[in-house]
């Protein structure tokens, strides 16, 4: 452990950093255009899937967004601070909805339920454009298909309170690419949007497909495309190369020779099976690292892809670099859009068992943002 901790020479250290690649995020939106004629939503929840949603949202609008989506009304006070004015929605609302701020944010509201619609007509002091959410086949948020007259009886109530601007679904299979398991909600999104219309509103702005939709499967586009995943390099249905546009980056912190025989990290998961050089790495499962990979997860230090070994900690990972002893300071890159030696978000997702959207989403907050 003595040798382990020895650095090999003193160095400055670079914070862990998460770096959005605006130039990934705009040819993302660019590959979505050439897919489709609709018009493509920014998706920005979740801080832009990790990345921050000031930098994403500003990339994604400069490469021909023109609208961002996120889940949290409040959340859109930040983007019109930094400047941006395209129309947001907003369509989870966990913690209610401010009507007078969204009015004054100037988000457009989804609403998926005869009680929210009823509450945001109640507390309307200035005009909220609403979006009526159909539950499009998921049970996980819109209006069952059974209550939308409900909703429609409500909306039209409410006029002058609510203006209906827009129908939106969402697609639960999108990510098989595969068009027929989209029709049902396909056709359920036309019943919905003709029963708005019929119902006396409208010009109404219709939208169902999120990135997979909107690569894979045209009939779902209607008016515009939610676009989230894709724009950081994501297709869910893992058809259409995106260009990633996240890098992960941390310092090694130590680095040491150790003989053969050495375990590593909690439980000694790992017993090096020769002299080898270990690099530690200021990163760990609080910094979003997954603690269950399989074999092979590795970073790219120096040129070359070097495996993890043993436990994920905390704060640090171990890396066996063989023959090479990497100073302290050396940057280690853990994911980016490289290829080659440098891991893919991709790639870890199928280290963890998991998906990318959770690596990226998973970053820790004291993990330094950037822009490249
Ligand atoms: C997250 C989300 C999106 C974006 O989905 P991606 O697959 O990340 O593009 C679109 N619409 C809704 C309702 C969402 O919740």
């Amino acid at each position: 452990m003595t040798a382990l901790l020895a650095p090999a020479t003193l160095s400055r250290l670079d914070a862990p950093t998460l770096q959005t690649i605006p130039s990934a995020v705009g040819a993302n939106v660019a590959r979505v255009r050439a897919a489709t004629d609709a018009a493509i939503m920014a998706v920005v929840k979740a801080d832009g899937y990790g990345h921050g949603a000031v930098p994403v949202a500003r990339a994604a609008v400069d490469a021909g967004a023109t609208w961002l989506g996120i889940t949290d009304a409040a959340d859109a006070a930040e983007l019109r601070a930094a400047g941006l004015d395209v129309p947001i929605l907003a369509w989870l609302n966990p913690s209610g909805v401010d009507a007078a701020q969204a009015a004054a944010d100037r988000v457009d509201i989804a609403v998926g339920s005869v009680d929210e619609l009823r509450q945001l007509v109640a507390d309307a002091s200035a005009p909220v454009r609403v979006h009526l959410h159909m539950d499009t086949g998921m049970a996980r948020g819109g209006c069952p298909v059974d209550d939308w007259s409900e909703l429609l009886r409500v909306a039209r109530a409410g006029r002058g309170r609510v203006e209906v601007s827009g129908v939106m679904g969402h697609l639960p299979r999108a990510d098989e690419a595969d068009p027929s398991a989209n029709a049902a909600a396909v056709l359920r999104m036309r019943h919905a949007r003709d029963a708005v219309l019929r119902a006396g509103f409208g010009p109404v702005l219709v939208h169902l497909a999120a990135t997979a939709g909107a690569l894979t499967d045209p009939s779902t586009h209607f008016d515009l495309v939610r676009i989230g995943a894709g724009l950081v390099g994501i297709d869910p249905s893992e058809t259409v190369p995106l260009h990633g546009a996240s890098r992960l980056t941390a310092s090694v912190v130590h680095s040491a020779r150790v003989p053969a025989g050495t375990a590593i990290g909690y439980g000694g998961a790992h017993v090096t099976g020769r002299e080898t050089a270990l690099s530690v790495i200021g990163v760990g499962y609080a910094d979003g690292i997954p603690r269950e990979l399989t074999e092979g997860a590795g970073v790219e230090i120096g040129g070359s892809r070097h495996p993890v070994v043993g436990r994920v900690s905390m704060d640090q990972i171990v890396v066996d670099t063989g023959d090479a002893v990497y100073p302290r300071g050396t940057t280690a890159t853990v994911f980016g859009p490289e290829g080659g030696a440098v891991p893919s978000v991709q790639d870890w997702a199928r280290w963890a068992g998991t998906i990318p959207h959770t690596v990226v989403t998973g970053i820790g907050t004291r993990v330094r943002r950037a822009t490249a």
